[in-house]
């Protein structure tokens, strides 16, 4: 049987967006209010996180990795409470300057102001410790890098990271087990249940619509915690609705609830900061695995070839599937694994329409295919990546958009490093930070939301997350997240004071 469960609001997700809603509007618990955050994964803790890839794969949508219909590019997202903020490094970037007031100029969203948006990044950067950490921070892996950037007189910068008595393990994309990673999962979400929040992990919501949502309800998987409501079938009523699922889930969300006059810009303009990772063997041991995984990155191609090279560093598995091929080479490769340097780079690609999510007979689809431009970016990075690591003294340099398996002198980068190499399905591109679905925008032919993420059309329904986003952010986009989670959270509570 269908029970029914009545608040006043609904959060669906608990990630950067659902998280930083909940915090926000927490406070009007103490008035009445009563505010649910309904979360499809479960509730790990920071004791659960033991740093085994095998177990901890259960955080991720589909284990890790959900393919595009062209298998070009794979997404990782999380779906655990916290979201993708359990599993991320907490690399923190504002959106690059001018960055918003392009989105309120191109896309018709007069109520979005720079100085509005700077200053809730000064405010949430405070709460979740962000910040410069110091230089006995600096691994080999990214003393290599550091060194590589310098000898060819590249700007090598350093990231600001939310983390608090870190204990650099190196093990952040699998949950942090020393709760030293300030996401969602131990900022935002602590505080939203203090206040009288409820936290509904294992809940998947399948429908929205103006006034509730249906979902269902789930066991909790073995030493995950419970919420108090049995497994089965839920109807919420709620006045308010605020979908947070992640760019790969909101869209599709909307979609599949039919909701009247639904902009047809629904889960299009998709954007992923399409990925690859590459990796040298240095003379010395790197040990990427102690201490802490990123630190530095170049800006140095942003302009001109577009995409940011980071310092990166992958467990085993993951390390393992990211080099070309099976056999003797990848192996002899693998046993060096503690002589690893690692980097990746992130495309700043464009939203274009044929990007999308789409719903067929239920499920989610993500097509999206590379452009010539974005290939090229890959490409190209590849290469300067290679130049940074031969600089610094690699022995040799791997990278899956090469014709042979490794190269060993900066000479061949640019001849072994071709588009040629780079065939949809054997090189699977990969992405951190989908965005995009349910974009911002004045017009309701072309976009979802308004400015303050209310769909248009259905003044209790407000999405929340990523997929607000117009354009990709061409920075690592949680901050930014949080940011326009909260101008959402803002305007559900003057909305609640209506009803
Ligand atoms: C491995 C990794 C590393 C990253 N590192 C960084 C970094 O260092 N810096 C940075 O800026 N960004 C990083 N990111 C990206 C960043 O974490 C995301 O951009 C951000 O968390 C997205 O926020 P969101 O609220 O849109 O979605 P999410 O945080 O993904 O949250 C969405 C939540 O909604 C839930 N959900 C989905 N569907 C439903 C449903 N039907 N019912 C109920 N709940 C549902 C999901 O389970 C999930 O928990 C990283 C991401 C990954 C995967």
């Amino acid at each position: 049987m269908t029970r029914r469960l009545d608040y006043d609001v609904l959060i669906i997700g608990s990630g950067a967006g659902g998280g930083t809603v909940a915090a926000r509007l927490s406070k009007l618990c103490g008035e009445g209010v009563r505010i649910a955050v309904a979360e499809a994964g479960p509730f790990y803790t920071r004791e659960d996180f033991n740093m085994r890839e095998p177990d901890m794969l259960g955080m991720f949508v589909d284990r890790g990795a959900v393919p595009s219909t062209s298998f070009e590019i794979a997404v990782t997202a999380a779906q655990c409470v916290g979201g993708s903020t359990s599993v991320y490094t907490g690399v923190t970037f504002r959106a690059p300057e001018g960055l918003v007031a392009g989105w309120a100029s191109d896309f018709g969203l007069p109520e979005l102001r720079e100085d509005d948006v700077q200053a809730r990044f000064s405010r949430i950067e405070t709460e979740i410790d962000a910040h410069v950490p110091g230089l006995d921070y600096e691994n080999e892996n990214n003393r290599v890098f550091r060194r590589g950037c310098e000898a060819l007189g590249l700007p090598v910068k350093q990231f600001r990271l939310n983390i608090k008595d870190c204990q650099r393990c190196g093990f952040c994309n699998l949950g942090c087990p020393y709760g030293s990673k300030r996401g969602t999962l131990e900022v935002q979400l602590p505080e939203a249940v203090a206040r009288g929040v409820e936290l509904i992990p294992n809940c998947t919501i399948t429908r929205v619509y103006d006034g509730g949502a249906e979902a269902t309800i789930g066991g909790a998987p073995p030493g995950t915690q419970a919420s108090r409501h049995a497994p089965g079938p839920v109807q919420f009523r709620a006045k308010i609705v605020v979908v947070a699922a992640g760019t790969l889930s909101s869209s599709a969300l909307l979609l599949r609830s039919q909701l009247a006059n639904l902009s047809p810009a629904c889960g299009k303009y998709i954007t992923l900061h399409p990925a690859l990772t590459s990796f040298a063997r240095m003379p010395q041991p790197v040990r990427g695995f102690d201490g802490f995984p990123k630190l530095y990155y170049t800006d140095a191609y942003s302009e001109s070839e577009h995409y940011y090279l980071e310092t990166a560093f992958y467990f085993p598995f993951i390390t393992a599937k990211s080099l070309p091929g099976f056999g003797p080479e990848p192996t002899r490769f693998m046993r060096s694994y503690d002589h690893l340097a690692c980097t990746i780079a992130l495309v700043h690609d464009e939203a274009e329409e044929h990007n999308r999510i789409r719903v067929k007979d239920g499920q989610r689809v993500l097509e999206y295919h590379l452009s010539d431009s974005s290939r090229q970016a890959l490409v190209q990075a590849q290469r300067r990546a290679g130049e940074i690591y031969f600089a610094a003294g690699a022995l040799e340099y791997v990278s899956l958009v090469s014709d042979r398996f490794s190269i060993t002198s900066a000479d061949e980068l640019a001849s072994a490093i071709t588009e040629r190499s780079l065939v949809p399905g054997k090189v699977v591109v990969s992405s951190a930070h989908p965005m995009g679905g349910c974009r911002m925008g004045g017009d309701p032919r072309s976009s979802v939301t308004d400015a303050f993420g209310q769909v248009h059309g259905h003044p209790s329904l407000f999405v929340a997350d990523a997929s607000l986003f117009p354009t990709s952010t061409k920075v690592n986009p949680y901050l930014t997240i949080m940011a326009f989670a909260e101008r959402v959270a803002e305007r559900v509570e003057a909305r609640l004071r209506h009803f």
